[in-house]
């Protein structure tokens, strides 16, 4: 490290006398186009992980969000030709032939020509292998002569727009303004914050671990930094990376906690190209679960479900697309769909215990009025979720919106039943359809592919999940 620092000041003294400056910021550069310094990477190795650490619980959106920002620390691409780097650095340089990880967002342009923000992974690993595209590698030093702007570089500040779902590409300096500022203790930091210097970089926060106390041990980083990105922890325990040198070499240097406000809406969509572990795709066929059958008519709600974080296995390998959801399942999924929301009140039930893993979703459920029990003491936790049960609880969720249809087809729902403006709702909306053409089977328990399918169409019709 002290030879690095006395390298640095050699080089440094070298470019004063040679009568180079220094600057952050050209002179002439456009101020909303603020080009970002990466600093140095931290030494070392990983560490294997704590033993007895305890990893933090997040909700779907910052779930998806660590997702988002894992598809891009995962992702590998290869040059066809040399590409010069962020200010033409000789280490920034992309090599022909060798792989990195990372999409090189285009530093300057945060929309347009080169890589734009808009490109997905998928777009991006398309293009670059498209001798017709200005994204071609093997073009990119010739595009560059004409618009020498848009350097190629492994930037910072696109990882985290596009991890936190921000409707364009942003930079650190603009970065604050989708967040709330948190401050500079370490101890306050959570997952899916941001580690932020206006001008200088960015860091995304995407596990912590907590000791038995609850005091943070752990923190992993997700970065853009030339020439690839990376993901790495922190650690109490570790020499080469310890805890305090986050606190030290950027809390107490300038840096902030930005905190993403629309952080518990953040959707995901899985990637053909960069399929993280526990994601589920008909396309590509990724599939942890050895009981569901990509080619049957629940792949793709399950797909939608299982990936946003909605819905889990039952186990480790097996998802039982035909076994019924119960009350208490149905909801926690309904409180996953709403964003996770606290709740502190009691609940009038004698049949639910405040340590159950549902009892937060219940709460909140049972104090929105979105959930009620089958008796005033009662709540069922463990029987079977109806159909209409979950048809209404749905309804209830989105707010009880007005129907806009007036008939229902089916011979066994009663006008008037207590689900029946719930289910012109849902039926209308696409949310639910029947058994067949004659019958809804009302009173049948909802199966976990059929749960599925009514939740992904439920969270389309609401834009519940948003970003790409
Ligand atoms: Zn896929």
């Amino acid at each position: 490290m002290r030879r690095l620092r006395l390298r640095r000041a050699l080089c440094l003294l070298l470019a004063l006398l040679l009568g180079l400056t220094f600057l952050p910021f050209p002179a002439t550069a456009d101020p909303g186009l603020t080009e970002e310094e990466p600093l140095e990477p931290p030494e070392g190795l990983d560490e294997e992980a704590e033993r007895g650490a305890i990893h933090a619980q997040v909700s779907p959106g910052v779930r998806n969000m660590v997702k988002r920002a894992y598809q891009i620390t995962d992702i590998q691409w290869t040059p066809k030709k040399d590409i010069e780097g962020w200010k033409n650095r000789e280490a920034n340089r992309f090599l022909a032939g060798h792989t990195y990880s990372g999409i090189p967002y285009g530093q300057a342009h945060r929309s347009g020509s080169y890589v734009p923000w808009q490109t997905a992974y998928e777009e991006f690993l398309r293009q670059v292998n498209n001798p017709n595209s200005p994204m071609y590698t093997a073009r990119a030093v010739s595009q560059l002569a004409q618009n020498p702007g848009p350097y190629y570089c492994c930037d910072c500040s696109a990882l985290v727009s596009w991890a936190w779902g921000l409707p364009q590409r942003e930079i650190t300096n603009t970065l604050p303004q989708y967040a709330d500022v948190i401050g500079t203790s370490l101890n306050s930091l959570q997952v899916g914050d941001c580690i932020n210097k206006e001008g200088t970089h960015a860091r995304l926060v995407t596990d912590i671990t907590y000791n038995s106390r609850g005091v943070i041990n752990g923190v992993e980083i997700s970065e853009e930094r030339q020439p690839s990105a990376k993901r790495f922890w922190y650690r109490s325990s570790s020499s080469t990376r310890p805890l305090t040198a986050l606190q030290t070499e950027f809390l107490d240097q300038g840096y902030v906690i930005l905190r993403c406000r629309t952080r518990e809406s953040i959707g995901y969509t899985h990637s053909c190209a960069v399929p993280l572990a526990g994601d589920l795709c008909p396309v590509c066929g990724a599939n942890p679960f050895q009981d569901l059958n990509l080619e049957k008519w629940y792949a793709e709600p399950v797909a939608y479900v299982v990936n946003q974080g909605l819905m889990s296995g039952t186990s480790e390998d097996s998802f039982s697309p035909k076994a019924a959801i119960t009350r208490s399942m149905a909801v926690t999924m309904i409180w996953r769909m709403k964003h996770s929301p606290a709740c502190f009140g009691t609940l009038p039930f004698t049949d639910i215990k405040t340590d159950a893993y549902y009892y937060p979703a219940l709460c909140w459920a049972w104090h929105q009025g979105i959930a009620a029990g089958t008796a005033p003491d009662t709540f069922s936790p463990k029987a079977d979720c109806t159909r209409a049960q979950l048809v209404t609880m749905l309804w209830k969720a989105a707010g009880e919106p007005q129907p806009q249809i007036a008939e229902l087809p089916f011979k066994d729902v009663r006008k008037g039943a207590w689900y029946y403006q719930a289910l012109l709702w849902a039926f209308g909306n696409g949310v639910v359809s029947g058994k067949s053409a004659e019958s809804f089977g009302p009173s049948d328990s909802t199966t976990r592919a059929e749960a599925a399918a009514m939740l992904r169409s439920a969270c389309i019709l609401l834009g519940i999940f948003t970003g790409k």
